[in-house]
């Protein structure tokens, strides 16, 4: 695409853009990425372009636009942040790095790093939501051309968008790229059902446009008489909401009646109504399937009016009836309402986005990762229910919450001194599940001795969890002490430990920091009010311990080694494509693992030698290829290779014991471990183990980088 053609279709979508500063990032980001190609071999430069006009369908600004086209600049270019600041401005610099510090997040790792890492987008969402508009650009565009990457890589991103970015887009209203999202992400993770789906779907075409005729001729001649101007249209629902009802509501394809969403758009609220009214005396509405998420929009902003009739043929059949701005926020959720504020501070966005804020607020409250992960699922990405005070506002709350959940929503104070409640005047226990349209009201008492802990098993929000042990941890102290100690002396025990000799100053202190306590006492206190787990102290101790009695407990290991050996011998696990029994041996220079991609080589009389494409040893003249030969793995868990990993580490106290620790946490054997230690404070450990996977390997890697002090690790080659 030339540039006249891009801007073409800029002006499209918003015909008053600035286009000077447009045509500048333009040229810039052209230049910048010149010589770099997409797998798809198209020019790198192709891939901005598209995601800044994605960015323009959703009629975003020019900074949106700009920073579309340099978002890849700071990551792959030898542009900097202080080059984009100057070349334009603090925010379009501002947002490019936030897209890039988000791009370098990876959510395939373990649950504590996954939280984080979500926490470090819900940041960046607080301080500039464009950052993640542009995000959701990048990944759309990226799923839309999935199609050049290896299949593993298919599913990879399929699943990390149907997890993190497909809910996100949902939250924040864009349904237009969440349908797009979630419809290629099944493309990849179920080819098979998708293309069924498309099938299906088209066959019953003639069937839906018939319907969607009949309705339209229908309301069309009862709304000239009420003379309400409309526009009806519909349009299948996307595959993956067909399929996610077949999955989890285990139905079959031709139990899913509303396939097919009407659509009433309507100019004012007064005439959405009017057109409800309509709908009911034309067709029998299904009792209990009427929303009016008008009177209360959902969190993400949506509005309509939906509800389900029995059509004419006496099939069911939904219809959506809302205003053209409604509309507009339908499909484009908090970037159409970025697009009609006046003033685009950030602020006022902020406040529709209240939920982002309480996520940052409860956050600082929030001790344990995987809470934090709980709370986002239930708090952000799951359902909601909307009940009323006793003067008829609305209060937004969790799927499950209870009456507790809505007095610590109201204020912690009122939580504090809930002693029971009434649901629409009736009086129900505290663990009630409130519904929609619930009237709550809350029986406080001035002598109430403040909440119980029995309430931390059924409240719903974290908002009121937290709130509960924050009351815990301040008003208990003594106790929580106590039963802290308890807690952790049991836990101790149960590892075979004496409980005595762990729970000691000299192996507590150095864990005080890294759990943010001041004191030991501090750190029974959490574990007693349940803030820290033993999880998370337990196993440090273990270590400590075990630094200090390394000889016991290296005279363990060794007995350990060398049964192991004899229990796994090393199986073939290869095949040469073709011919059985064949034998096979693994070249000594590379040891190659499963999932390696890998080459035989035929030995005079030894068989065949394994090896690794890449390995740089064995022989590539053109009279050695007649010699090479076809290999492939065989899956057989049972397995095990040999492989050698090479780290290195500013030396400490206890670098080796969390070395091995690591390993044996894998559940993978040691064969041999060699350390040693530079003039310049550098160590070097060489660990060979017996793996059974790449997999494996590559998680071991991961882990051991993480440890403090690691700097890097290697696979030894050859
Ligand atoms: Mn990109």
């Amino acid at each position: 695409m030339n540039i006249e053609s891009y801007i073409d279709q800029l002006l499209k979508f918003n015909p008053n853009y600035d286009l000077t500063n447009i045509i500048k990032a333009y040229k810039i980001s052209e230049e910048a990425h010149k010589g770099q190609f997409r797998k798809s071999g198209e020019r790198y430069f192709i891939h901005p372009v598209q995601v800044s006009l994605i960015l323009a369908e959703l009629e975003l600004d020019e900074v949106s636009i700009i920073a579309g086209l340099l978002h890849d600049v700071i990551e792959d270019t030898e542009y900097t942040y202080s080059d984009i600041e100057k070349m334009f401005d603090k925010s379009t610099a501002d947002i490019v790095d936030g897209v890039t510090k988000l791009g370098q997040i990876s959510f395939d790792s373990k649950e504590e790093q996954q939280v984080e890492n979500l926490r470090k987008m819900f940041l960046a969402m607080a301080k500039d939501i464009r950052v993640i508009l542009i995000k959701l650009a990048d990944r759309l565009h990226n799923m839309r051309t999935l199609k050049f990457m290896t299949e593993e890589k298919k599913k990879e991103k399929a699943e990390e968008t149907l997890e993190i970015y497909a809910p996100i887009a949902h939250r924040l209203g864009i349904s237009k790229i969440k349908w797009e999202l979630e419809d290629l992400s099944l493309l990849y993770i179920d080819p098979v059902k998708y293309y069924e789906l498309i099938a299906r779907v088209n066959k019953k075409r003639a069937e839906r446009e018939l319907l969607i005729k009949n309705v339209i001729d229908k309301i069309d001649i009862e709304l000239k008489e009420t003379n309400i101007p409309c526009e009806i249209n519909g349009r299948p629902k996307h595959f993956y909401s067909i399929y996610r009802k077949m999955t989890y509501q285990n139905k079959h394809f031709d139990e899913i009646f509303d396939l097919t969403a009407i659509r009433v758009i309507v100019d004012s609220v007064k005439d959405c109504y009017g057109v409800l009214g309509v709908v009911h005396t034309l067709w029998k509405p299904i009792p209990g399937r009427f929303k009016d998420y008008i009177a209360m929009p959902k969190p993400n902003m949506y509005q309509s009016l939906h509800t389900t009739v029995i059509g004419d043929n006496g099939e069911p059949f939904e219809i959506q009836i809302r205003t053209q701005d409604m509309h507009k926020i339908a499909e484009f959720g908090i970037a159409a309402h970025w697009k009609y504020k006046e003033n685009k501070s950030t602020d006022d966005i902020g406040d529709r986005l209240t939920w982002i804020r309480q996520m940052m607020e409860w956050d600082r409250d929030i001790e344990n990762p995987s809470e934090f992960m709980e709370s986002l699922r239930h708090d952000v990405f799951n359902s909601q229910v909307y009940v009323f005070t006793p003067n008829g506002e609305v209060v937004e709350l969790p799927d499950g919450a209870t009456p507790v959940d809505f007095a610590y929503k109201i204020h912690s104070a009122v939580g504090n001194k809930c002693v029971g409640s009434k649901i629409d005047g009736r009086i129900v226990p505290l663990n009630f599940k409130l519904k929609n349209g619930n009237i709550v009201e809350i029986m406080t008492s001035k002598s109430s001795n403040g909440p119980s802990r029995d309430w931390l098993n059924f409240v719903k929000s974290t908002q009121a969890k937290s709130k509960i042990k924050q009351f815990f941890k301040k008003e208990r102290r003594s106790e929580n002490i106590e039963n802290g100690k308890e807690i952790l002396e049991r836990e101790i025990k149960k590892q075979g430990l004496v409980p005595k000799k762990v729970l000691v100053n000299d192996y507590l202190n150095p864990l005080l920091r890294r759990l943010s306590c001041n004191t030991i006492e501090d750190l029974y206190a959490a574990v007693g009010y349940g803030g820290i787990s033993t999880a998370q102290v337990v196993p440090k101790l273990k270590e400590r311990y075990a630094e200090l009695h390394k000889k016991e407990i290296e005279e363990l290991k060794e007995v350990v080694i060398t049964h192991e050996d004899r229990k796994k011998p090393n199986k073939q696990g290869v095949r040469v494509k073709g011919v059985d029994d064949m034998l096979i041996r693994f070249a000594k220079c590379c040891n190659p693992v499963p999932g390696d991609d890998i080459i035989g080589f035929i030995t005079r009389g030894r068989g065949v030698t394994v090896h690794r494409l890449d390995c740089t040893n064995f022989e590539k003249t053109q009279d050695a290829k007649e010699r090479y030969i076809e290999v492939e793995w065989i899956n057989d868990e049972s397995s095990t290779y040999s492989s050698e990993i090479k780290i290195i580490a500013n030396d400490r106290r206890g670098l080796i014991s969390e070395i091995t620790a690591v390993v044996s946490e894998q559940n993978l054997i040691v064969k041999g471990l060699n350390a040693k230690v530079n003039d310049d404070g550098m160590a070097t450990v060489s660990i060979s183990l017996e793996i059974s996977d790449i997999k494996q390997l590559n998680k071991l890697i991961h882990k051991m980088k993480i440890l403090p002090d690691v700097i890097n690790v290697k696979r030894v080659k050859s």
